[in-house]
């Protein structure tokens, strides 16, 4: 192992690792280092699954980065030679007026996506597997669908090493500092340099940024598995992938049952935000049988025949929510030769190779041409 780097990359989650594996397509000497074995289970990217939608409610801005995000998980895919990208489709909306199928039909239309609105009757009759109201304003998005966190994550590590980056594992950042001259980075028992450094450490960024943070506030957050018990109107060949808003109530979601699911099998439901704010390190607490039951309840309302049928898992997993729930990429404001990417609240996953790609523009050159202007740090002043 050398001392001296390009690019240093701290954190290989969904962000850290796609950074890293585009840094060292582009031949520069890299290295990666995590306080764990990544893919794994204490931070932001487990469950097996992360929706992927083209015709964002939350902002159209992101739509062209979506684009991109799209190709960067199929040029992953082929690279390495692993399925990661899922098209099931997309039903997401709710009662008359809800913000999720309005910003969903105003992205589509800014955008030029292929969206259809739908009401509640139609939803069934379209999907048994549903219900819903019947005067619901439903939007059904082909292009909807998931992909895989801890595949995704692996997959770009291999494709990182193979050409030619070191990783450090099980190595936490203890210290850093930037100056003209580059930076130093201390992490478990070693120190290196280098001309710029990436910092993506999910739920850790308060503590990696120190004062520089911007307003960021962990959550955790409770996903469970419900027995398919091999229902086909529940895999992922029959079902798409679905959020429905319910107004002042958390939103809930699902994803269909698929193969390679391992023991967290069958359909898999949350509630969007619902968990409380925590210490990244209080992933460990026991899961709570109250959350458990109202994601359920709340899934039950919509999908016919989930009733009755047995939760086989439930796990914590880790938001980091910013102030305006809004990504934060970009320069740190303090150091030109410190990119950061934090605060993805919620729905960050289905950004990361795109993500990856600013980051590595951001580390080298300082710039990107990339469209995320929007999401820049010094936003909130
Ligand atoms: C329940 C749940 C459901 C979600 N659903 C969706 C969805 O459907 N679609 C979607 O797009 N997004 C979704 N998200 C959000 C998405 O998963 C996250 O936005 C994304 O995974 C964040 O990636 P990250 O790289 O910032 O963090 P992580 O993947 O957690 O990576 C951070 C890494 O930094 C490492 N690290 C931390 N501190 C240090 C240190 N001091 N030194 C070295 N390494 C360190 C950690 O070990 C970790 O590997 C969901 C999230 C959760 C929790």
């Amino acid at each position: 192992m050398r001392n001296r780097y390009d690019v240093i990359v701290i954190g290989l989650g969904a962000m850290g690792s796609c950074a890293l594996a585009t840094l060292a397509a582009r031949g520069l000497r890299v290295l990666g280092v995590d306080r764990f074995d990544p893919p794994h289970d204490r931070g932001s990217s487990h469950g097996g699954s992360r929706v992927i939608r083209l015709s964002y409610f939350e902002h159209s801005d992101y739509v062209p980065l979506l684009r991109r995000a799209y190709e960067g998980f199929d040029r992953i895919s082929r690279d390495a030679g692993v399925a990661l990208r899922y098209e099931t489709g997309l039903v997401a909306g709710g009662a008359p007026g809800n913000v999720v199928a309005a910003g969903m039909l105003r992205s589509a239309r800014e955008h030029g996506l292929d969206v259809e609105a739908i009401d509640g009757r139609d939803l069934s009759r379209r999907y048994p597997q549903f219900r819903a109201p019947a005067d619901w304003e439903i939007v059904c998005e082909k292009q909807g669908g998931f992909v895989r966190p801890e595949a995704t994550i692996r997959a770009a590590l291999s494709l990182a090493v193979r050409a030619g980056a070191e990783i450090a594992r099980n190595a936490p950042l203890v210290d850093w500092t930037a100056d003209d001259a580059g930076v130093r980075v201390d992490f478990g028992d070693r120190r290196a340099n280098a001309d710029a450094m990436v910092l993506a450490t999910g739920a850790w960024m308060p503590q990696s940024l120190g004062l520089a943070a911007p307003k960021l506030r962990p959550t955790r957050e409770t996903i469970v598995w419900v027995d398919d018990e091999g229902d086909p109107a529940w895999q992922h060949d029959a079902m798409p992938v679905w959020l429905f808003d319910r107004g002042s109530e958390p939103a809930v979601y699902g994803v269909p049952a698929f193969p390679g699911m391992g023991v967290q099998r069958g359909l898999k439901v949350g509630l969007h935000g619902r968990g409380p704010d925590v210490r990244p390190e209080e992933i460990d607490a026991p899961i709570s049988r109250e959350i458990v039951d109202e994601s359920v309840r709340a899934a039950a309302e919509h999908v016919v025949s989930l009733t009755g049928r047995k939760v086989v898992a439930a796990k914590h997993c880790l938001y980091t929510n910013s102030l305006d729930g809004d990504f934060v990429v970009g320069l740190h404001p303090a150091h030109g030769n410190v990119a950061m990417a934090c605060g993805f609240s919620g729905h960050g996953f289905k950004f990361a190779p795109v993500i990856g790609e600013a980051l590595a523009d951001l580390a080298t050159t300082r710039k990107t041409a990339l469209p995320i202007g929007f999401l820049s740090p010094t936003r909130f002043g």
